[in-house]
């Protein structure tokens, strides 16, 4: 793996942080800025065969099931609203077809997309979360190398739900979504945005930079750049409110103070508020179609 921006290639790039795993390995990491096109990346970035030691955690919430406790409870109640957020985001006015959930984890997206009647296809790399999805909706499962034997311009909605910024090869998967959506097609992309309220805040232990899970950083300017150069406009942006109660909640668990529920409520509370004028909320949807 080398060191150049993953978009760009280029070598020329800025230490803008110096950060750890928080959540697993305690392990040090820094995020780079590159100066050509301006994307965060995380560095060093584990080979393929060491990244997957990365996700071994009982916490991994979103390839579990069945969890006990009071912070997965309301996770779960969340989870619910938010799927029905997500959906109506993912297929407001589009004609039920053919969709496609990337890092679709335990299925969770694909089940409500099923009901109402969507020919879904998932990607995941998990082998876990793979199994229980399977057993729960009809979608074919497939692994993330299987897209290249899909044919052009297949799907009439592509989703990435917090995923875009775990992709290690960023080109390649850009140039499969141009390639798979359909003209007039959406492509529904939620990603962490490092210039909320509560990632400024935060800084190095803001829990969305979630090194080495998380190796690529996207604000507003990065992402609409990168899609526009494979002729993918940003039709609209939206929010995921949630998220910012989420992250700060974990943020304040790795400052390791005294009350972090409490806290992590109200930070998100007031990022929530800031993101009203600023339109930089914690977790940014942004909603891409291809226009001829
Ligand atoms: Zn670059």
């Amino acid at each position: 793996m080398n060191n150049n921006c993953p978009w760009c290639g280029s070598e020329k790039a800025q230490i803008n942080l110096w950060l750890k795993d928080e959540f697993l390995t305690k392990e040090d990491f820094h995020i780079c800025e590159c100066l050509n096109c301006g994307l965060l990346y995380t560095m060093p970035r584990p080979s393929k065969d060491k990244i997957g030691e990365y996700y071994k955690s009982e916490e991994y919430y979103s390839h579990q099931e069945n969890k006990k406790g009071f912070i997965p409870k309301v996770y779960e109640a969340v989870k619910k609203v938010n799927l029905k957020h997500k959906y109506r985001l993912a297929t407001d006015g589009i004609k039920e077809g053919k969709l496609l959930d990337i890092g679709c984890g335990v299925g969770d997206f694909l089940h409500t997309a099923e009901e109402h009647g969507w020919e879904c296809t998932g990607v995941e790399p998990s082998d876990e979360a793979k199994a229980i999805a399977r057993r729960r909706i009809k979608a074919e499962i497939i692994a993330s190398a299987d897209l290249e034997q899909i044919p052009d311009a297949t799907f009439d909605v592509i989703t990435m739900w917090h995923v875009l910024e775990h992709v290690d090869n960023l080109k390649w998967q850009m140039e499969q979504l141009q390639r798979l959506i359909k003209n007039n097609g959406r492509i529904v992309i939620a990603v962490p945005n490092y210039k909320s309220y509560d990632g400024q805040y935060y800084k190095e232990l803001w829990a969305a930079y979630d090194v080495p899970r998380h190796l690529n950083h996207f604000s507003k300017q990065t992402i609409t750049k990168i899609f526009a150069s494979v002729g993918l406009k940003l039709t609209r942006t939206e929010k995921l409110v949630w998220d910012a109660y989420y992250i700060s909640y974990m943020s304040e668990q790795y400052k390791h103070h005294s009350l972090p529920l409490i806290k992590g409520a109200l930070r998100g509370l007031v990022s929530n508020c800031k993101a009203r004028r600023s339109g930089e909320w914690s977790s940014m949807v942004y909603i891409f179609e291809k226009k001829r």
